[in-house]
């Protein structure tokens, strides 16, 4: 669950899309989100990303070809495809686990930028994400698995890294949904 934009492109020139509610919403929220995104720009977080996923294809296609040299199997025989989809399946999870662990590390760095960005600082980071979170239906506590492979982190702790006097705030109930 990102937070109604994305910066897209990279070098000089990008362009930030936002969601139409984002757009047509409040000043404050569109100055987190414009903040959070220029966070991601100012950390060079899209290229980072970029390279973490090159390195870890690199890291995982290297390891497979020594555990199969290791275990003695031919990765250019018919025979041994089983045992290569299984190295890749196998070697897929823990990458999997380490690019979103490090995506999720960059949207706190975003966010601790954009709090030093608006003049509200965190409480206004805060509730700009709380109210974009329950305006999108998003959960707020996801299952294990889901924070595990998630991009961003749970709102809760995104909301948690915020500030604790933010997240004992009561939290308001969602608006009834047009269906
Ligand atoms: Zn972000």
């Amino acid at each position: 669950m990102g937070e109604g934009a994305r910066l897209v492109g990279l070098g000089r020139h990008r362009s930030l899309v936002l969601d139409r509610a984002v757009a047509a919403g409040r000043p404050a929220d569109l100055d987190v989100v414009i903040a959070h995104e220029l966070g991601h720009r100012r950390h060079h977080h899209a290229v980072a990303g970029l390279l973490r996923g090159v390195a870890a294809v690199a890291l995982v296609l290297v390891a497979l070809r020594a555990v199969l040299a290791w275990l003695g199997v031919d990765p250019a025989a018919p025979a041994s495809l089983p045992a290569l989809w299984l190295g890749v399946a196998l070697a897929a999870v823990p990458t999997r686990l380490a690019l979103s662990a490090a995506a999720r590390h960059e949207e706190r760095g975003a966010d601790r930028f954009a709090a030093s960005l608006v003049p509200g600082g965190s409480r206004q980071v805060a509730d700009h994400l709380r109210r974009h979170l329950l305006s999108t239906g998003a959960d707020l506590r996801p299952g294990r698995w889901d924070r595990l492979v998630g991009s961003h982190p749970a709102p809760s702790s995104r909301l948690d890294a915020l500030g604790p006097a933010i997240v004992a705030r009561p939290v308001a109930p969602a608006p009834e949904r047009a269906r």
